[in-house]
């Protein structure tokens, strides 16, 4: 692991390849401003389709929800099916319930139902959804609330865990600890 000279250091764990604009998303997002950050999430999950398709889901879903957020509610919608289907697509089923029923539940307490339910639908149309198999939840350790290297939100429900102390940044795919 190495840190390019000159680059504001982060704490600890640095990543040199972090997006300038996975950045700025983030920012926008934690400051409010949350039509622009739809529009930086979106320009983000388009480009990482492709490119790291891995981390377009988690793109898509800060998308569509930067967008509810700002009253997009169409356009949300659209990006919280998308992130949705990719992951169903990359076979992360356990993953797509988790954000899925997420979106749901942000939904609802927006009062948002229709697009609550046509969530709801997209999760309970598929075939191995089983929300008595849900997994029970294991101890995790306190994660910080947002990424050190590139200001994410961290949700421990949603992030991947590496070891049994790290998770890894579901957007820019740096170790998070403690
Ligand atoms: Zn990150």
């Amino acid at each position: 692991m190495f840190r390019r000279r000159g680059q504001r250091a982060f704490r600890g764990l640095g990543n040199p390849n972090i997006p300038p604009m996975l950045q700025r998303a983030n920012q926008l997002m934690a400051s409010g401003d949350y039509a622009g950050a739809a529009q930086a999430y979106a320009n983000l999950a388009q480009g990482a389709e492709s490119r790291f398709p891995q981390r377009a889901p988690f793109l898509f879903m800060e998308a569509g929800r930067a967008a509810i957020l700002s009253g997009q509610n169409k356009i949300g919608v659209a990006h919280v099916k998308h992130g949705l289907t990719l992951l169903a697509s990359q076979g992360r089923i356990p993953r797509m319930m988790a954000l899925g029923q997420r979106a749901v539940d942000q939904l609802k307490g927006l009062n948002l139902n229709a697009e609550a339910d046509e969530i709801a639908n997209l999760l309970n149309a598929n075939p191995s959804t089983s929300f008595s198999a849900e997994p029970a939840i294991t101890k995790k350790p306190i994660l910080p609330t947002h990424c050190p290297s590139c200001g994410g939100a961290v949700r421990p429900d949603e992030v991947e865990w590496l070891d049994d102390v790290t998770a890894e940044c579901a957007y820019c795919g740096s170790p998070v600890r403690e």
